[in-house]
């Protein structure tokens, strides 16, 4: 039987931990850390060095690792995107560094298409830097891009997520945009992994630097994440970075953490991803099973490019659905015990059960929650 109590330190706190079936999003825990990263943690705990050797080398080894030019440790993909727009607004000028917040020079604007502002642009933001917004409603176009272009533009932000990307600039067109006119792209892909080979997709693709995060997909700390792309970039944005007295200041990362992330990210590259995918798509497929003769109910596994990059069962409600939506259903499941925690994010009022959380005997738990519950609401209750 899975432990799913989280052992006796929140029990002392008086919390009830949930099972994760909804993801690996930071308000349910982020996700679950390697083995190997716990391990990494616990040797490092209790030994001093100094942090910038331990950074360069760590940067190093991830560089190393997933096959790009340079790489960089940050406080969460948040946490890179605010020293993405760091870099590309100081540089390495050791003024302009020691200036931020304060950018009052030129450039200092970011083109950011009007469908990629998101929730977590204020990172970009915290710089000083100054949005250009392009594009109208889900729209935007190469031209419109390049008339934003002045001399007062420092980079151009792309956002690559689930549910994003119908209307926009393909990213190598934004690219060879940003390129003619000598300006850096600047990525944030932080949730996009697995697969693995979305590691170099984006560079591949002409994006200058690129942000993820390490305590989703690749299962490191959940408070850390990492640039990669063009040297001189990832050197930009290390002079903006904690341990220096600069903007990254507030965004350290311990040297458990950088230990245990660059254990995630050599465990993460060499797991085997077929296998991998095949267990989530059995875990999803036993939800399905369990509930696709409810009436009104939808059920189907997905897994493709954009949405779900790793399979996902999502479960529609139809016309003929009687019981009540899928927020209530949420609701109810995370009022059950052991609490279920599902995603009810979907567009149109589906929810998604996301296997990467669980852990051996987790997913029969899951399974018989949600078709129980919904077998209930199925028959007014
Ligand atoms: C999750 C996410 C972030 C933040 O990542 P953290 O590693 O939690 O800081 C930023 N951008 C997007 C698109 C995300 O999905």
């Amino acid at each position: 039987m899975a432990d799913t109590t989280g052992g006796s330190v929140f029990q002392r706190m008086g919390l009830t931990p949930v099972i994760n079936a909804g993801g690996t999003n930071t308000k349910h825990s982020g996700s679950r850390m390697r083995p190997e990263v716990i391990e990494a943690i616990e040797e490092s705990a209790g030994v001093f060095l100094n942090i910038d050797e331990l950074l360069i080398r760590a940067g190093e080894m991830i560089s190393q690792a997933i096959g790009v030019e340079a790489a960089f440790v940050t406080s969460g993909a948040a946490g890179g995107l605010v020293l993405q727009s760091a870099a590309v607004l100081t540089g390495t000028d050791v003024a302009r560094i020691q200036s931020l917040p304060i950018a009052d020079w030129f450039p200092n604007e970011l083109i950011i298409q009007r469908q990629h502002r998101f929730h977590y642009d204020h990172a970009y933001l915290m710089t000083g830097a100054q949005f250009v917004e392009v594009g109208k409603g889900r729209h935007c176009y190469p031209e419109e891009v390049e008339a934003a272009i002045t001399p007062n533009t420092a980079g151009i932000i792309h956002l690559v997520s689930p549910f994003t990307g119908s209307g926009d600039i393909p990213l190598p067109v934004l690219a060879e945009i940003a390129h003619r006119h000598d300006l850096p792209v600047i990525c944030d892909a932080a949730s996009m992994l697995p697969p693995r080979e979305n590691l170099t997709r984006y560079l591949d693709e002409g994006a200058d630097i690129v942000s993820f995060s390490g305590g989703k997909g690749m299962r490191g700390p959940q408070s850390t994440g990492i640039l990669i792309g063009r040297a001189d970039l990832i050197e930009a944005a290390r002079l903006n970075a904690a341990p220096n007295q600069a903007i990254g200041r507030p965004m350290k990362v311990s040297k458990e953490e950088i230990v245990g992330l660059v254990a995630a990210i050599e465990s993460f590259v060499s797991e085997d991803q077929d296998a991998e995918t095949k267990r989530f798509r059995r875990q999803c497929e036993m939800v399905v099973d369990q509930i696709t003769e409810i009436p009104g109910i939808r059920a189907q596994v997905e897994h493709d490019d954009k949405d779900h990059p790793i399979p996902h069962a999502v479960i529609y409600f139809e016309r003929d659905w009687r019981g009540p939506d899928g927020d209530e259903i949420h609701r109810r499941l995370m009022a059950r015990s052991p609490r279920v925690y599902i995603s009810p994010l979907g567009f149109m009022g589906e929810i998604y059960m996301d296997p990467i959380n669980l852990q051996e005997g987790e997913i029969e738990i899951v399974a018989e929650a949600i078709r129980d519950e919904l077998l209930k609401a199925s028959s007014g209750g």
